[in-house]
């Protein structure tokens, strides 16, 4: 079976050898104070930077998922108010878990399918506007400079930016943002069980400031993070599989070279666009907001027996979300996919 739902996602073929490295080289049996892990750890954030381009003074950090990294920068940077874009399901939880720990957020927010317009006109008193790059809930991107133009327009606000299901395709500029997280087993094409928060100092001061006068969580608060990252560390026992699984998978893309996996990636999203919307009708009307990592078709005529049918030749795609679920399919289209899988996929439309 091949998969291409959006999360988790096809493993890259590449894993089975990295896992069956990990265990020759006895790396689930390593104590994480060793230092055989302080230089998985670091391989890790190093590659991640470069393969990224995330200039000096920001931080990597490994959490459990992305949803934990929503809370952690909501329970480490906002004292009262967060700013959210909200256009689907990811975008919406942000915010529910600003909520949820008791902040007032505020948002600004559009139909599933849609995109926004820029400039958006931020309350002057946020202190984090949080987007989503990719909605994976509804194929739409917010484009990398309007993203930047935020910032832009609003300096002294923290800009947290959802990359899920768009890292490391997207070429978002990270100097130009404060924080952006995502989890492994979308476009890293990794196995799930690790969150990854990248964050710079800007993010650090605040929770600072913040742990002078209010509760900022504890062994995943930044401050707590922080002093162990600078030991090549971690403050509890983490994923270390996950962590040296990603490194590996760093290297590999920035062998193959990251503008050649993001110029694969686009011609493997335009051979899909193309041929289903000689079908069906694509979600996003838009196309400079069409993701090219997660792709979205209605099919008013039900979702059910075309995802089975996909499914009979060895291909499963996503249904839509929530409820369009019966009403749409969604199909990924990550970094690590390969063409002859997408060829495959794409040529049991025309029958
Ligand atoms: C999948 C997804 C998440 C949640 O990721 P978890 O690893 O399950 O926490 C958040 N945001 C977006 C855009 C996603 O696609």
């Amino acid at each position: 079976m091949r998969y291409f739902t959006a999360g988790p996602s096809q493993v890259a073929p590449t894993v089975a050898g990295y896992i069956r490295d990990a265990m020759e080289e006895d790396i689930c049996s390593i104590s994480h104070r060793s230092k055989d892990f302080e230089r998985i750890r670091k391989g890790a954030a190093d590659s991640l930077k470069k393969l990224l381009s995330i200039p000096e003074g920001f931080h990597i950090f490994f959490l459990g998922s992305a949803t934990e990294a929503m809370e952690r920068l909501i329970q480490n940077c906002v004292k009262k108010k967060s700013f959210h874009l909200v256009n689907g399901a990811f975008s919406k939880k942000f915010f529910s878990i600003s909520k949820d720990l008791g902040r007032s957020p505020e948002k600004i927010e559009v139909g599933f399918g849609e995109g926004f317009k820029f400039p958006i006109s931020v309350p002057d008193d946020s202190e984090m506007v949080c987007v989503t790059h990719t909605e994976t809930s509804t194929g739409v991107m917010v484009p990398e400079k309007d993203i930047a133009s935020i910032k832009i327009a609003n300096p002294k606000v923290i800009l947290a930016v959802d990359m899920v299901s768009s890292a490391p395709n997207s070429d978002l500029d990270y100097s130009k943002v404060d924080a952006a997280f995502f989890s492994v087993q979308k476009g890293f094409g990794l196995p799930a069980g690790l969150g990854v928060l990248i964050v710079n100092d800007r993010c650090i001061e605040k929770s600072l400031e913040l742990q002078k006068e209010m509760s900022i969580g504890s062994y995943h608060s930044l401050p707590s993070l922080l002093a162990k990252e600078k030991k090549d560390q971690t403050p509890e026992t983490p994923n270390v599989l996950g962590i040296y699984l990603l490194w590996k998978m760093c290297e590999e893309m920035l062998e193959k070279g990251i503008d050649n996996l993001r110029k694969e990636t686009e011609i493997r999203a335009g051979m899909i666009y193309d041929k289903l919307q000689k079908r069906y009708s694509l979600f996003v009307k838009d196309a400079a907001i069409r993701a090219p990592t997660m792709i979205v078709v209605n099919t008013p005529d039900g979702s059910a027996q075309l995802i089975e049918k996909l499914k009979e030749k060895g291909y499963l795609i996503g249904s839509g979300y929530g409820e369009y679920k019966d009403k749409q399919v969604r199909i990924a289209n990550y970094t690590n996919f390969r063409l002859r899988d997408v060829e495959g996929l794409v040529n049991c439309f025309e029958k």
